[in-house]
C-alpha cells in the first residue's frame, strides 16, 4: 500500500505521519498477530523461561537481568556476529578500510555494574501481559473466530474487565451493559494491539519501524543507522542523555536479536518494505555526486583529509559503499559566491578513529563543473560535468614562448625559491608530490601548488581546458611575482 491510498480524512492538514500510514496498513491488511509466536520470542537465552526484567547485552542477546553478565554473556555458545553498522564495502572496492583501534564489545564497567532493563522488550512484555488479561473473559464468553472486518478498534489499555458490572449476574439479572456486550462483536484487541506493538517497535529517532535494531548499554533501542547518525553529533543517548561508550563501540555492533525477531514475527511485510525503502534511499543518495566543500585541489595529487563534521561523516559512510568510492571537492564560497569548479577525489584508505572521526587518504582524479547543486542530509550534492583538456590548437603554439620555454621558466623560478628564503617549500613539494612531471598539463598543477598565491587565484586553472593556456597563466603569475618581489625588496630573487 502506498501513502496516496490513505483516505483523505486520515491526513492531518495534508501531512501523513508514519503512524497514520501504519494504522491504515494495519487495519486494511487484515493482519492477525500470532501472539503465541510473539510470546515464544520473549524467552531468556540463558534459562529459557519467559524473560523477566530483560536486559540486552552487547552481543545482541537478551537475558533476565539477574543472570550474572559482568564477565561474559550467559547464553551458551554465544558467538556474536558482526553487526550491520559498519559500511558495507563492496568486494570490488580497492579502499583500504582500517576499523578503529580494537575495542572489545564488553560492557563498560559503569554499565555492567548495574545492568538495566531493556526498555523496548520490557514494554512489549507488559503489552502482551495486558492483552492476555483482556482476552481472558472474552475467551470464556465467546467461541466466535477472530474477525477484524467491521469491528471497532478495541482499547486494551482500558481494562474493561475492571468495569464489568456483571460479576454477580445470573441469567435472570442482565443489565443493559452486559446485554450490549453480548450483542457486540467479540472483543478482539488485535488491530489496536498491533498499533501499540508497532509504536513500541518504532525508533525514537526516525519514528519508523526499527530497522537493524541496536540496543545501547542504557537499554534504549534505535535503528543502527539512526544511532550512528546521532553519534556523529554527540556521545549521549538521544533518549536518556546517558553517556554512551563511543562511536567505535557501535561501529560493528550486533543487532538486538529479540527485538529483530519480534519485528520479523509481527510485521514481516512492513520490515521487508522498510528494508527496500532504505536500500532505495541509499541508492538515490548515490545518484548525485557528493561534494566536500573544503579546499582547492588539483588532479593527480594525494591529499589526507580529516573527517570530523557530522554531515561529512555520513557522506563518507555512503561513499564507502560504492565500488569506486569518490567525491568532489570544491573551495568554500567567498563573498557569497559559490565555487562551480572542483576536482574529484578517490578514496584510497580510511582510518577510523574511536570517536567516529576518520583520516582519509585520497587521490585526486579529474576536474568537474557543477551543473546543478542541492543538499542531502546537510552536505552538498550535485550533477557534475567532467572537464578534460581539449587538444591545443596549432595557432596557440605560434605566439609567444614554446611550452618547453614556459616550463623552463617555471623551473627556473622554483630554483630561485630553492636558493632563496624558503628552500624547504620546494623540498616538501617534491617529497609529497614527486619530481616535476614532464607532461605540461600535469606540470601546471604541480607548479601552481607551490606558488605563493591566493588559492582563489590558483582555482582559475580549473576551468581551462588547454594545457598551454594554463601554462601561460602560470608563467604570467610567476612574472608578476618576480616583478612584485623585485619592487618590494629589490633583492629577494637572486
Ligand atoms: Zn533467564
Ligand atoms: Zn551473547
Ligand atoms: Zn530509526
Ligand atoms: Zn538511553
Amino acid at each position: 500500500m502506498v501513502v496516496d491510498e490513505i483516505p483523505l480524512e486520515r491526513c492531518h492538514a495534508g501531512y501523513v505521519t508514519y503512524l497514520d500510514y501504519a494504522s491504515v496498513w494495519l487495519t486494511d491488511s487484515n493482519m492477525d498477530l500470532d501472539v503465541a509466536a510473539l510470546n515464544a520470542v520473549l524467552r531468556c537465552g540463558a534459562c529459557f523461561s519467559h524473560l523477566i526484567a530483560p536486559t540486552t547485552l552487547p552481543c545482541g542477546h537478551t537475558v533476565c537481568v539477574d543472570h550474572p553478565t559482568t564477565t561474559r554473556c550467559p547464553v551458551l555458545h554465544c558467538n556474536p556476529h558482526n553487526g550491520p553498522t559498519r559500511p558495507r564495502i563492496p568486494s570490488a572496492s580497492r579502499v583500504n578500510y582500517l576499523p578503529p583501534p580494537a575495542l572489545s564489545n564488553s560492557l563498560p564497567s559503569s554499565v555492567s555494574d548495574a545492568p538495566k532493563v531493556d526498555v523496548t522488550i520490557n514494554k512489549i512484555i507488559s503489552l502482551l501481559n495486558g492483552l492476555q488479561d483482556n482476552q481472558q473473559p472474552t475467551q470464556s464468553s465467546t467461541t466466535r473466530p477472530r474477525s477484524h472486518s467491521g469491528s471497532p478498534p478495541a482499547r486494551p489499555r482500558k481494562r474493561q474487565r475492571v468495569l464489568d458490572p456483571d460479576s454477580d449476574d445470573d441469567e435472570n439479572n442482565v443489565d443493559l451493559l452486559s446485554h450490549l456486550r453480548r450483542l457486540s462483536p467479540p472483543r478482539d484487541p488485535t488491530p489496536s494491539f498491533a498499533k501499540e506493538l508497532l509504536t513500541e517497535l518504532s525508533c525514537e529517532i526516525c519514528f519508523m519501524l526499527l530497522y537493524n535494531p541496536v540496543t545501547t548499554p542504557c537499554q534504549h533501542t534505535f535503528c543502527a543507522k539512526c544511532l550512528h547518525r546521532a553519534l556523529d553529533h554527540s556521545n549521549l543517548c538521544p533518549l536518556c542523555r546517558e553517556a554512551l561508550p563511543g562511536f567505535s563501540f557501535f561501529e560493528d555492533h550486533p543487532v538486538n536479536q529479540t527485538v529483530e525477531t519480534l519485528i520479523v514475527t509481527a510485521f514481516p511485510e512492513m520490515y521487508t518494505e522498510r528494508a527496500e525503502t532504505i536500500a532505495s534511499e541509499e541508492r538515490d543518495a548515490r545518484l548525485d555526486t557528493p561534494i566536500f566543500v573544503c579546499m582547492l585541489i588539483f588532479p593527480g595529487h594525494p591529499t589526507v583529509l580529516h573527517f570530523y563534521e557530522p554531515r561529512y561523516r555520513l557522506m563518507l559512510r555512503r561513499c564507502l559503499e560504492q565500488e569506486v568510492p569518490s567525491f568532489g571537492m570544491i573551495m568554500p564560497p567567498r563573498n557569497g559566491e559559490q565555487s562551480s569548479f572542483g576536482t574529484m577525489v578517490e578514496i584510497r584508505s580510511v582510518q577510523m578513529l574511536a570517536d567516529g572521526r576518520s583520516m582519509v587518504e585520497t587521490w585526486s582524479t579529474f576536474r568537474f563543473r557543477i551543473l546543478e547543486r542541492g543538499t542531502l542530509d546537510g552536505y552538498t550534492v550535485g550533477r557534475i560535468e567532467r572537464i578534460d583538456d581539449m587538444p591545443d590548437s596549432p595557432t596557440l603554439g605560434l605566439t609567444g614562448p614554446s611550452n618547453t620555454e614556459l616550463m623552463e621558466m617555471c623551473t627556473e623560478f622554483l630554483q630561485q625559491l630553492r636558493r632563496g628564503t624558503a628552500p624547504w617549500v620546494v623540498q616538501r613539494l617534491q617529497n609529497v608530490h614527486g619530481p616535476p612531471p614532464d607532461d605540461p598539463a600535469a606540470f601546471t598543477y604541480w607548479v601552481a601548488l607551490i606558488l605563493p598565491l591566493d588559492d582563489y587565484e590558483k582555482a582559475k586553472l580549473l576551468p581551462i581546458r588547454s594545457a598551454r593556456l594554463r601554462l601561460r597563466l602560470v608563467a604570467h603569475w610567476i612574472e608578476q611575482l618576480n616583478s612584485n618581489w623585485w619592487f618590494a625588496s629589490g633583492c629577494v630573487v637572486v
